[in-house]
């Protein structure tokens, strides 16, 4: 299967298809997938660009409104996690993920997906301690404050992943995992970023609960994105046993590399649509009582064995979920929730012309 992964979108969707249908028609290939790893924008109208947190000279409409006011159509099936610009008031109606414009899907504070039998996992957001530990308290409108700490990952989303036990084909996150410099060409990527040498060292780049995350699930792909460099890593783990392939792509932006198409085996006798995975259902079943919308710290057992098997779900857990769902197709459902921008009732976000960049690579 043809997965396209972008790093960070900006709301530059319109550019980002068009790139893609620019490289299907060089290479003779078509894009099965689109993988977003965050910053993506779902701006809908003027009101969400307010709940973004970026400069004000960053309040452009972009291109997502026109998907989804069904102006332009997505042309192939798009995943996509949050980073730390999003229009989260709208990602906070999908807490659990969903549709947030027919054929693009918002994986949620955390998710798991399958494609044709390829396995999907993702946490939206951005690392920061000093909040880690609070529940999900921030509501829209925002304040300065709460504004930023919406798209900080949480505890719970972490502990709810590190329940999975079956392997995991893809992980998504907007942030590096800490340390995964150490695993690929360092040198070159401090020539290209010497401002990120301190930060290293004083531990301070990079996301500890993704590297925990990498170290335990150990997918066999790793894509994130944030720090505005290509940068390719591999990971052995358990004396090589298993192997993660890492990529960090940059943002969508003129003679950047942000955009990456890679060949990823799927089961062909499935069909290329988005189901639920059932051992994911389980976990949030099985974890829903350790819900926090409080700002108070909530303290979450560790990560050691013994603790996980509480709270992996049993088989009596995964029956209850499955008749829920019936089957685990999710149904295409998206269902508008506020207007969308219409270009001519405004003055204020501006609209600025794509056009489809031309230095993506196709090879892993
Ligand atoms: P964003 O598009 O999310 O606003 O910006 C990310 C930018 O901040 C990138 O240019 C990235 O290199 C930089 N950045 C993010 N986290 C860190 C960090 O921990 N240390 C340093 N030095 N730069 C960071
Ligand atoms: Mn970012």
């Amino acid at each position: 299967m043809k997965i396209a992964i972008e790093g960070c979108a900006h709301g530059e969707l319109e550019t980002i298809y068009d790139t893609i249908k620019l490289l299907e028609d060089k290479e003779g290939i078509k894009v099965d997938l689109l993988i977003i790893c965050g910053d993506f924008q779902a701006c809908r109208n003027e009101e969400d660009l307010h709940c973004m947190a970026v400069p004000q000279k960053y309040y452009n409409m972009q291109s997502f409104y026109k998907y989804y006011n069904g102006e332009k159509e997505a042309p192939v099936l798009t995943v996509f996690i949050g980073g730390n610009h999003e229009a989260s008031n709208y990602l906070q109606e999908l807490p659990y993920g969903g549709w947030v414009a027919p054929n693009i899907y918002y994986m949620g504070y955390a998710g798991v997906v399958n494609i044709a039998g390829i396995r999907i996992a993702g946490i939206s957001g951005i690392y920061k301690g000093h909040d880690y530990l609070k529940g999900r308290y921030e509501k829209s409108p925002y304040s300065n404050e709460t504004k930023r700490s919406v798209y900080h990952i949480r505890n719970l989303d972490t502990f709810r992943l590190k329940q999975l036990s079956q392997p995991i084909d893809i992980f998504v996150s907007h942030d590096w995992p800490s340390d995964i410099w150490n695993y690929g060409n360092m040198k070159q990527l401090l020539k290209f970023k010497p401002y990120f040498k301190d930060d290293m060292e004083s531990k301070k780049l990079g996301s500890k609960p993704c590297q925990d995350l990498l170290m335990q699930l150990q997918p066999k792909y790793y894509f994130a994105a944030h720090l505005h460099c290509k940068f390719a890593a591999l990971v052995k783990h358990d004396d090589g046993k298993k192997v993660t392939k890492f990529l960090a792509l940059d943002k969508c932006l003129p003679k950047r590399r942000f955009l990456q198409i890679t060949d990823i085996p799927h089961d062909p006798t499935l069909k290329i649509r988005l189901e639920y995975d059932l051992e994911w259902l389980a976990i949030l079943f099985s974890t829903n009582h350790l819900i926090s919308i409080r700002e108070a710290l909530n303290y979450l057992p560790g990560s050691t064995s013994k603790e996980r098997w509480q709270f992996t779900p049993n088989e009596e857990e995964k029956e209850i979920v499955l008749k829920k769902f019936l089957n685990l197709e999710v149904p295409e459902n998206f269902e508008k929730t506020a207007d969308g921008y219409q270009p001519d009732n405004s003055n204020r976000g501006h609209v600025r012309q794509p056009s489809p960049r031309t230095n993506p690579q196709t090879t892993l």
